[in-house]
């Protein structure tokens, strides 16, 4: 079966309760689009509002503690998560393995808690440009992916976001996109077998309403995680839209 697109929406901490207007705009919008998944992963804060605002949509948080309950100071465990209504949470995030030094390590156990909680994850894997000058960039991804992924692939997505692209308005060129989708799909097979052809791969770094119909057209490319392009249900429904209109690829 072709995989069904994703587009996630990560709004980083950017969002207040006058937001939520934003939100329900997507949602109706993807009401309309059956073929395509959406989801927005929205501050902590916003998860109980937005989920109750617009509960036919996924919402979902940004990152999770890995331990069930204890003594960490301003975390989120995947119960409360779940308790407030997220359906998914983005786990190893660039900007948090960068900024808290999460490990490989640390991603995984909090992808296997969100999973054991019934949490949908986008693990996010990707390079820095140091990496990819170095020519090392599929094989520290590689690296990070057999550190980070989880004993089972269901309800697993990765995101493969070159850590240059995120923010930056640049994006990797489709040749690069393709090789570095294929090696994760292999890795995925690896790790999976048959089922490492269910795990969606999204792209992400800068993706937006003029460059989405391009990404979408490269094979093993299942959908984008989405920052700034996100925030704004005007700038975030055009990539909807072109996912709606891109074939899926072939599993
Ligand atoms: C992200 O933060 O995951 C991301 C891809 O951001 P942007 O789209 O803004 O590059």
């Amino acid at each position: 079966m072709p995989r069904r697109m994703l587009i996630a929406g990560n709004w980083k901490m950017h969002g207040l309760g006058s937001d939520l207007e934003e939100v329900r705009e997507i949602a109706a919008a993807a009401e309309t689009l059956s073929t395509v998944d959406v989801a927005v992963c929205v501050p902590a804060t916003l998860i109980e509002r937005a989920a109750r605002a617009v509960p036919g949509l996924a919402i979902g948080a940004q990152d999770v503690h890995s331990a069930a309950q204890g003594a960490h100071t301003g975390c989120v465990s995947t119960a409360m998560l779940a308790d407030a209504g997220a359906r998914l949470t983005i786990v190893g995030h660039s900007e948090r393995r960068t900024a808290q030094h999460e490990s490989d390590a640390d991603v995984r156990a909090k992808v296997e808690a969100a999973l054991a909680a019934g949490l949908a994850v986008i693990l996010c894997v990707g390079e820095s440009l140091k990496t990819r000058e170095a020519g090392q960039a599929v094989a520290s991804v590689a690296t990070q992916l057999d550190a980070s992924l989880p004993a089972t692939a269901a309800n697993l997505a990765v995101a493969y976001e070159p850590i240059w692209a995120i923010g930056t308005g640049k994006i990797a060129s489709s040749v690069d996109i393709a090789a570095m989708h294929a090696a994760v799909r292999e890795r995925l097979r690896a790790a999976y077998g048959g089922a490492g052809d269910e795990v969606r791969i999204l792209y992400g770094g800068s993706v937006k309403a003029s460059n989405a119909a391009e990404i979408f057209a490269i094979a093993d490319v299942d959908g984008a995680l989405v920052g700034g392009a996100s925030l704004k249900a005007a700038d975030f429904l055009p990539i909807v839209e072109a996912a709606a209109a891109a074939k899926s690829s072939p599993p």
